[in-house]
């Protein structure tokens, strides 16, 4: 056997990225393996770097990448414009999701559909019965169509109402940075179902940043990362997120010193 064919195949990887803003450093190497399948969650302080993250793996213009590689399903994206990550598969559920007045949202959706997934799987029954079915798991009414893309939304609204997006695109990484905040328990539970049904039992794969461990109990990640001051200080399986909640950042950010002092 190959050294290379002792590893399964990523579904992305992400090889010793640093990256900063404005000449300021904020990721500072960080690597990350994600399988077909596999759900991962990053955690962390405010600050600490995770939107960035999520942000330069869309390809936000924003971010300089000044070292390292995001590789999805072999192939790198850096040189690709958000548009052609989205295309690849690739979706952001974003923190603080804008308005889009005058958009519908049943307009949005069906445009969305068509161009990640092409015009055929935006028309007829079967889309509309893939709509049906995906607002049904989030408990959205079908009133919401005809209303303007976020405009006037609830905090719980716009959540659930990018988590309908992501089941529609079927991505094949789905990213959602801290999709559960300001949810209620239901809320969270809800985003948790839909994201456990694009993504188990598919090739897909999800990286879901949040502070809370309480979506985690319902989504069971693989694997959680506790990012701080740019790196990943320390990776577990999903015990990490309860240590996390019982014993803070200052615990983790300590052993993982303790660590390196070895
Ligand atoms: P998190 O999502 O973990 O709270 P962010 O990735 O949003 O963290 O931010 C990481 C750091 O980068 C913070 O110190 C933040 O102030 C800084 N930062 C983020 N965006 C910008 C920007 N546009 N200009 C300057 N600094 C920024
Ligand atoms: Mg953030």
């Amino acid at each position: 056997m190959t050294a290379a064919s002792e590893q399964p195949d990523a579904l992305m990887e992400i090889i010793d990225l640093h990256v900063g803003i404005d000449g300021t450093s904020i990721l500072k190497g960080i690597d990350l393996r994600i399988l077909p399948g596999e759900i991962h969650a990053i955690m962390g302080r405010n600050g600490s770097g995770k939107t960035t993250a999520a942000n330069v793996i869309m390809g936000h213009p924003d971010y300089e990448v000044e070292q390292g590689s995001v590789i999805l399903n072999g192939d790198s994206l850096l040189d690709e414009d958000p548009w052609e990550r989205a295309r690849r598969g690739v979706f952001l559920s974003f923190q603080y999701p804008q308005a889009v007045p005058g958009l519908q949202v049943g307009n949005f959706l069906r445009k969305s559909v068509a161009s990640i997934r092409g015009e055929e799987a935006a028309k007829g029954a079967q889309f509309r019965n893939e709509l049906n079915e995906a607002m049904d798991t989030l408990d959205i009414p079908r009133s919401f169509l005809s209303r303007y893309v976020n405009d006037g939304f609830s905090g719980g609204e716009k959540k659930r109402f990018e988590i309908l997006q992501m089941m529609l695109l079927q991505p094949k990484l789905a990213i959602l940075d801290e999709t559960d905040s300001g949810l209620d328990i239901d809320g969270i539970k809800t985003v948790a179902s839909g994201v456990n049904q694009a993504v188990r039992g598919t090739d897909s794969g999800a990286l879901i940043i949040t502070h809370y461990s309480r979506i985690l109990e319902h989504v069971k990640p693989d694997y959680i990362h506790v990012l701080i001051g740019g790196k990943i200080v320390a990776s577990g399986g999903p015990d990490l997120a309860t240590q996390l909640e019982e014993n803070g950042y200052d615990w983790v950010e300590k052993a993982a010193a303790a660590k390196e002092a070895f």
